[in-house]
């Protein structure tokens, strides 16, 4: 990112590496919507020769001397969110918020990003995951950002056995909320989206009924098909401001709205007053920056090891070769309509 708006290749020095961290360079990469935000809607404010990407499978260049369980040549998955584990945020339960609010995520926004030759990974020890043999390389990129992210979703609306959940956008974070919920023993999940792939998809990780947005309200359309009840939990993951009024009115009483979307415009995101019980309908909306953490994201590299989620359906498209990052940034400015996640594989270079 070249600034506000401009993308371009620029040559800079190794990054420094401290004692706990580690250089890594890496195998594969995929851009993130949010990557997007950042250069074309100024999301995070005017950044300059700041490299982008935060979604990546690396291997290990060089460690800190304080490094334990990282050697040179190890495959490792890099999540996006990388946390300072001596804050007290991360003490109190919260490390994504180390630092100050959303601060836990650093690459692209505070330090340099992955699509670079090298980056820093921080807190080796605590940040990185390692990658067993056998576990695709393409498939273990959707495990930095869009797998963690979308199971948040389910995680903040505490989806449990038999509930029924609504998925508001399914895009690859959303369709992780889906498949999350269904590892979470959902009964009934409606998924919200209108791309005919996205669609597919989300039957595939265990959507049970589709909702198009673009044929009408999400709230009609969910009251027409549960009599007017509602779902038990709502999981946001597309939309903007005024989704909020779809999700708390399809919200049965005691329900939970999950919110991993991210708002960027407006000052307010709209609550109903009188679907939200007039303030005393026990509606709670959560929202969260997805949790890092080597803990975490060993657990979910097992669910690929072991079967239990098959993240290839996100990979619409593939590229070989570093210089393709631009094409594959570019892909996912542009969002074609058969588009869910790209992958650009380094190691073909
Ligand atoms: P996509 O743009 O790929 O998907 C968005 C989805 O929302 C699509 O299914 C789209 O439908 C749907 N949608 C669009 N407009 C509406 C609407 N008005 N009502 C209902 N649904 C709508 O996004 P991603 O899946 O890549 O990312 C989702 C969000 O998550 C982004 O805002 C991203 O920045 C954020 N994010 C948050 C993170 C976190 O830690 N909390 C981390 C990573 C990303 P259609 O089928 O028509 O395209
Ligand atoms: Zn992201």
């Amino acid at each position: 990112m070249l600034g506000i708006g401009r993308t371009g290749w620029i040559e800079k020095n190794t990054p420094e590496c401290g004692p706990l961290d580690a250089l890594v360079k890496p195998l594969a990469v995929s851009p993130c919507t949010s990557d997007i935000h950042t250069v074309w809607e100024g999301a995070i404010g005017d950044r300059h020769d700041m490299i982008l990407g935060h979604e990546a499978v690396g291997e290990v260049v060089s460690v800190g001397s304080l490094v334990r369980d990282f050697k040179p040549g190890d495959r490792v998955l890099v999540p996006a969110i990388t946390p300072d584990w001596g804050s007290l945020e991360a003490e109190a339960g919260f490390s994504m918020h180390s630092g100050g609010m959303l601060a836990g995520w650093k690459f692209s926004n505070f330090k340099d990003g992955v699509f670079a030759e090298c980056f820093m990974v921080n807190e080796a020890d605590a940040n990185l995951a390692l990658l067993p043999d056998g576990v695709d390389i393409a498939s273990a990129v959707m495990l930095s950002d869009m797998v963690p992210t979308g199971f948040h979703g389910a995680e903040l609306a505490r989806v449990q056995y038999g509930e029924s959940v609504c998925v508001i956008g399914i895009g690859p974070v959303g369709l992780m909320s889906v498949a999350a919920s269904a590892l979470r023993g959902a009964g009934r999940i409606f998924a919200v989206g209108s791309r005919p792939r996205c669609v597919d998809a989300a039957k595939q990780y265990g959507a049970t009924d589709i909702i198009n947005y673009r044929d009408g309200s999400i709230s009609e359309q969910i009251a027409a098909l549960t009599g007017g009840r509602g779902v038990d939990k709502v999981i946001v993951a597309g939309g903007d401001n005024d989704t909020f009024i779809d999700a708390v009115k399809i919200c049965a009483p005691g329900g939970i709205i999950g919110n991993v979307n991210y708002l960027g415009s407006g000052d307010y995101v709209k609550i109903p007053r009188v679907e939200w019980g007039c303030g005393m309908g026990h509606k709670t909306i959560a929202g969260g920056l997805m949790p890092g953490g080597r803990l975490r994201m060993e657990r979910l590299v097992s669910l690929l090891k072991y079967g239990r989620l098959d993240t290839s359906i996100l990979l619409t498209h593939r590229f070989d070769g570093f210089s393709h990052i631009e094409d594959a940034l570019f892909l996912m400015r542009d969002k074609p309509r058969d588009l869910i996640k790209p992958v650009v594989m380094i190691e073909s270079d």
